[in-house]
């Protein structure tokens, strides 16, 4: 069989791959702590649950349209809206099986092959496969550790060139837990504005942020909802990273295109699910509310449990459930730390390099499991780190 270069250079996301290993020792009988999954520990808020299962009683289990039914999109935009400060009509959004369909539908309407999409790096492994994809080419630009693993403008301005279309914002970030700020915004707003680029927002982790933050969008600031798509979602937020339900906001001529995209892959979202999304957004944010502060206090035990260990440092993070330690007074590259910590210590972690070549020297420890894991986890990772 001859497989096309296309599918041949498509890339992955590695923690699927780590945590097949660690359930490979587990099937050996070994204990293993998992601090590699992305997902939140929390069961979806039951109000979301009754609402899809309803759906099902009433007998809403055929097709819908590839966008999701006018109500749904209706709430959704306000929703949506309503958190960024930005007007959003119904035909400027999309349901979708999850955030991350946005990213390629993104990449295959926007970018042709030779053109440069700007990716600040490490960073979720899924945008410069997606670029690669569709023959285009990513231009990476560093997140740095000593600017809390923000970009610098300059550095941005620096990666244009004539063949740029795209810059890839994620804010709150995986897997740096960093965000960026209103005057960061500002700035990457003037330099798209300038050169006549679209930014893809990824903002899963819009609602996971912490000390009183709050989360801002590129697409708030003036001349910029024209230039922007939104990716976001509910399986982050509200603890549904299974049932495979996000949300996409952008022009309506970009949106009219990946409806299109969508009736040639898989038509429509899950009917139900429609009822889930509406029920997620008109009904009570409590259990949003009690999940943030739970991640915080973990964020608050695992950023010094970490920085208790001899030859690590770490920063703390301002959202999303991932802390990114800097390891790289071990000598060893952070492959070969995450297999030691997995191997001696039993414990599940990403190395930064998942996240692409700028990730060496570090590791990712998600803290969306129980304070009890994270409590023997971090004891765990400091007996064998402070042996090597
Ligand atoms: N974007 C980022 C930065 C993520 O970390 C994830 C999931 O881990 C996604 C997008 C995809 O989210 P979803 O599960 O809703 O497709």
């Amino acid at each position: 069989m001859r497989l096309t270069q296309r599918v041949l250079n498509i890339g992955t996301e590695t923690s699927f791959e780590v945590l097949a290993l660690a359930r490979e020792l587990e099937r050996q009988g070994k204990n293993i702590v998992h601090l590699e999954i992305g997902e939140p520990d929390f069961d979806t808020p039951a109000h979301i649950k009754e609402a899809a299962k309803a759906a099902l009683d009433r007998g809403e289990t055929h097709y819908t349209t590839a966008l999701a039914s006018l109500p749904v999109r209706h709430a959704v935009a306000e929703f949506a809206g309503r958190q960024r400060g930005v007007e959003i009509s119904p035909d400027e959004i999309m349901l979708l099986p999850g955030g991350k369909p946005a990213i390629l539908m993104t990449c295959l309407s926007l970018l042709e092959a030779g053109d440069e999409a700007i990716i600040p790096v490490p960073a979720y492994p899924i945008y410069e496969s997606a670029v690669r994809f569709v023959g285009a080419k990513p231009a990476l630009i560093p997140l740095r550790e000593e600017n809390d693993f923000r970009f610098e403008v300059k550095d941005l301005a620096a990666a244009i060139t004539p063949h740029t279309r795209l810059l890839i914002l994620n804010s709150p970030h995986n897997p740096c837990g960093s965000i960026l700020t209103r005057e960061d915004l500002v700035a990457v707003a003037e330099l798209a504005k300038k050169h006549d680029l679209m930014v893809l927002s990824d903002e899963i982790y819009a609602q996971v942020i912490y000390d009183g933050l709050k989360s801002f969008s590129i697409m708030s600031l003036d001349g910029m909802k024209e230039r922007t798509i939104l990716l976001d979602g509910f399986s982050k937020a509200y603890a549904m990273t299974g049932w495979r339900l996000g949300f996409t906001v952008a022009p309506k001529i970009l949106i009219e295109r990946f409806a299109k995209l969508a009736i040639n892959i898989y038509s429509c979202i899950s009917v139900f699910n429609q009822d889930a999304a509406l029920a997620a957004v008109r009904g009570p944010q409590d259990s949003v509310k009690e999940m943030v502060a739970e991640f915080q206090r973990r964020r608050d035990f695992i950023h010094q449990a970490l920085n208790n260990i001899r030859g690590v440092v770490c920063r703390k993070p301002s959202g999303a459930f991932y802390i990114f330690p800097n390891v790289k007074s071990f000598g060893k590259s952070s492959k070969e730390l995450m297999q030691y910590l997995l191997n001696e210590a039993g414990v599940a972690c990403l190395h930064g390099t998942a996240f692409g070549q700028a990730g060496e020297g570090y590791l990712r420890f998600s803290y969306a499991n129980s304070m009890d894991k994270l409590e023997e986890g971090m004891r765990r990772v400091k007996t064998a780190l402070e042996r090597i």
